[in-house]
């Protein structure tokens, strides 16, 4: 499979450390509030890059994080711990939140089917780890200690604007327009690792350390929480394209100074869901939610496709008119599913030119929008339609758009009301329909259709037969 790496910015063959295993690393979400669709656009799209993988014949190892301690308002060292805002909107504890949340943006991911990654670790069941490493830099002269804060010193590196070649002046932590600089900070970049000293006095959870009680910096616990999973190396670090800097950048400064060599191989950045007015941003307070589409009518399948459709290193701008549309094309393709007929024989060879095609959109670096043509090829192939519900449901074990599960439902909903609304007379015309259709007779069989239509009755076209009901 080919994929961008945004290390080398350029689409590289992908190949893991080991075969045994691919080791994954997705940064979790911050659970102070509900995920929006944004968020959630990343995790589809790292759960379709799984999949692909494990169709390609990879075991994958995943972790993930679950953020419920030390990201602060900005993602740079400033601002109250957003948890702690979270608790205090809502008048809860900060471990009631964060259950609250967690458990929340799981039932969104079953929703989405997007699977649980097989280890989720939360950031504050690691700290021991997190101490070990910000010791382990202090000790490697990677670190120092000021004001009371641990900080990363970003002037012991060559390179650390990896992603980018960013002007230094324009990123540089604590000169950018509204964070506030820290004069502890020996250098713009320094980061902290570890909090004992902050303007937020109230923060509710903290831990012993050999610098004080205090609590883990924002950037350490990835790191943390890769190291104690994966081990020293890591084939693909992935997240939100906004996570590349400072977050990501500043994972790999204290991972590899802390390591002592290279540490992750590929990294994979999902660009943003943006609405007409920008990005879609938890932290302004208006957004949307699953629920929220849910509330509204719309199937989250319809969202999964919309999010499939585009190619996941492109901004996808989202609007009511574009899920419409994407819910109007998943309702088309189901309906199409629905009439194939799973009583026939499947034709090997067709079956395997149908997966060829998808495999070959998948190593294109994950183009999911190409793998749904891959879809409507399916459909339109001339092959027996077992062969189709084959490939359809092979294609699916990546796609999870429930194909063959809501063909089935549909088919079988479509059954019951042809049989809730028997009527002799409508019986005879669909029988017209069908014995002229049988002799190419297509002017009588579409008046037929477009006369029953008038009368709110829908012909639908099952592999037994044509059948009818009222809508
Ligand atoms: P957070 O819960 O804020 O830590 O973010 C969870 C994930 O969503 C991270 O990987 C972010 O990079 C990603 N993310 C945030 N906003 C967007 C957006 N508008 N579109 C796509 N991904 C986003
Ligand atoms: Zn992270």
């Amino acid at each position: 499979m080919y994929l961008y790496n945004s290390l080398s910015h350029k689409k590289e063959l992908f190949q893991p450390n080991s075969p045994d295993v691919v080791k994954m690393y997705t940064c979790g979400p911050t659970v102070y509030h509900f995920a929006h669709i944004g968020n959630l656009r990343t995790y589809i799209m790292e759960d379709v890059l799984e999949k692909a993988l494990r169709y390609q014949g990879y075991n994958v190892l995943r972790v993930m994080n679950i953020t419920d301690v030390g990201h602060l308002a900005s993602d740079a060292d400033t601002g109250e711990d957003k948890m702690l805002k979270g608790a205090k909107r809502e008048n809860k504890s900060v471990m009631e939140i964060a259950k609250f949340y967690t458990d929340a943006f799981f039932a969104d991911c079953e929703k989405l089917n997007i699977k649980r990654p097989d280890v989720v670790e939360p950031a504050t069941g690691c700290i021991p780890e997190f101490i070990a490493i910000v010791q382990g830099l202090l000790d490697r002269g990677f670190a120092y200690v000021a004001g009371g804060n641990v900080y990363f010193d970003t002037s012991r590196l060559d390179k650390y604007y990896v992603f980018n070649d960013h002007d230094e002046d324009d990123l540089a932590v604590g000169v950018r327009e509204g964070v506030e600089e820290d004069t502890n900070k020996r250098n713009k970049n320094d980061f902290v690792l570890w909090f004992t000293k902050s303007k937020f006095e109230d923060q509710a959870l903290k831990w012993d350390s050999p610098w004080g009680v205090g609590y883990p910096g924002w950037h350490i616990e990835c790191s943390g929480i890769s190291m104690k999973h994966l081990g020293e190396d890591l084939d693909i670090h992935a997240g939100g394209i906004d996570n590349a800097f400072p977050h990501h950048t500043n994972e790999i400064a204290q991972s590899e100074s802390y390591l002592g060599h290279k540490w992750c191989n590929y990294w994979f950045h999902v660009h943003h869901l943006n609405t007409d007015t920008g990005k879609m941003s938890k932290s302004k307070g208006e957004f949307l939610t699953v629920s929220l589409l849910e509330s509204k009518g719309y199937d989250p399948m319809a969202y999964r496709l919309f999010c499939l459709q585009s190619h996941y290193r492109r901004n996808l701008v989202f609007s009511w008119e574009n899920l419409d549309n994407a819910t109007q094309a998943y309702e088309k393709l189901i309906a199409k599913i629905a009439t194939l007929n799973p009583g026939s024989d499947v034709d090997e060879e067709a079956l395997a030119a149908l997966k060829e095609r998808f495999n070959n959109a998948l190593n294109g670096d994950l183009n999911t929008s190409l793998a749904i043509t891959a879809v409507y090829d399916v459909l339109k192939a001339k092959c027996s339609d077992a062969t189709k519900l084959a490939a359809l449901a092979d294609f699916d074990t990546v796609l999870s758009l429930n194909l063959i599960s809501a063909g089935e439902t549909l088919r079988k909903k479509q059954e019951q009301e042809c049989l809730a609304s028997a009527d002799p007379e409508i019986d005879a015309l669909v029988q017209q329909r069908t014995d002229a259709k049988k002799a190419k007779d297509f002017a009588t069989a579409d008046r037929i259709r477009d006369e029953l239509k008038a009368r709110g009755i829908e012909i639908i076209d099952t592999p037994q037969g044509s059948k009818w009901r009222k809508v």
